[in-house]
């Protein structure tokens, strides 16, 4: 499932090839994805032209020069590939050459540019939406009730301890809570705790002092989501460089986690000696050291 960092990745993967390009022909190949298309929506997409290309949660926000915003969600597989028309650097261009469609390939944005993106999605439970941009775009059914920015200055400890003060549920719950802070998912909650050496059991209350400022844990936590979501976005790019060689997918890498899918792991912080633990909280998977997160 694509997380932020993925999906920030793909932002700066596809800005390259479509911002200041001409969208000259859109091909849908299908009425739906997890969601109908919107009404006229090839219509509404040629011959407009791609001013910026901006990540919100887990969106792709797709600005157009008349005032749409074409909206992506990646859902749980999709991906984009890019054929730039350059033989070396996207040896999959011969996919669309000799004409073939691949059975997952559901939307092709051919640019002025010569480029060429698709979108791939085998389970289809991405989707697009055509809405209007400005003051409106928050307000957004997508939108609408979304939190902060987790590498915005708005999510900052005063923030979290805002929203913490005098609640009983646990860190974890707290974390995943799209209201409190957009866009992180199960497995950078689990690393973020880790590195923050706070227990996903932890009460989300003790974010915050008794006065309702933030508490030291809070800065911490705050320093440590922001790191991690970092730390991938930085591996994410490298290994944007290695597919634009290899075949132009986006969205997808390696990642190397120090907590999540670890049970039964030894902790890798120096000095401990733990063990990385599984549990179950609010139907998902949290992994965590019971040693030195508290
Ligand atoms: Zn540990």
């Amino acid at each position: 499932v694509p997380e932020l960092p993925e999906v920030e990745t793909v932002c700066r993967g596809l800005a390259p090839v479509m911002v200041g390009e001409t969208l000259v022909r859109v091909e849908q190949r299908r009425p739906d994805l997890r969601f109908p298309f919107p009404e006229g929506f090839v219509g509404r997409l040629e011959g407009r032209v791609v001013d910026r290309i901006v990540r919100r949660a887990k969106f792709v926000q797709v600005h157009l020069n008349d005032g749409q915003v074409l909206i992506m969600h990646l859902g749980m597989s999709g991906r984009f590939t890019i054929d730039t028309g350059d033989a070396e650097t996207a040896p999959g261009r011969f996919v669309h050459d000799v004409g073939g469609i691949a059975a997952h390939d559901h939307v092709v944005f051919r640019m002025s540019s010569g480029a060429c993106v698709t979108y791939n999605d085998p389970r289809r439970f991405g989707y697009m939406d055509l809405v209007p941009a400005g003051a409106d775009l928050e307000a957004n059914k997508h939108f609408a009730g979304l939190g902060v920015e987790p590498l915005g200055n708005a999510f900052n400890a005063e923030h979290l301890a805002w929203r913490a003060r005098g609640k009983t549920q646990d860190l974890k719950a707290f974390l995943l809570d799209q209201r409190n802070v957009a866009g992180l998912g199960n497995i950078y909650v689990c690393e973020a705790l880790f590195r923050s050496r706070l227990s996903p059991r932890r009460r989300a209350g003790t974010l915050a002092r008794k006065s309702g400022r933030a508490s030291p844990r809070a800065e911490l936590l705050v320093r440590e989501i922001k790191a991690t979501l970092q730390d991938a976005i930085a591996a994410g790019g490298s290994s944007l460089r290695d597919y634009a060689h290899a075949d132009g997918s986006l969205g997808y890498f390696q990642h190397t986690f120090r907590a999540y899918d670890r049970e039964g792991g030894a902790c890798s912080r120096e000095g401990c000696g733990g063990t990385i633990k599984r549990i179950v909280q609010s139907a998902r998977s949290t992994f965590y050291c019971g040693r030195c997160q508290r």
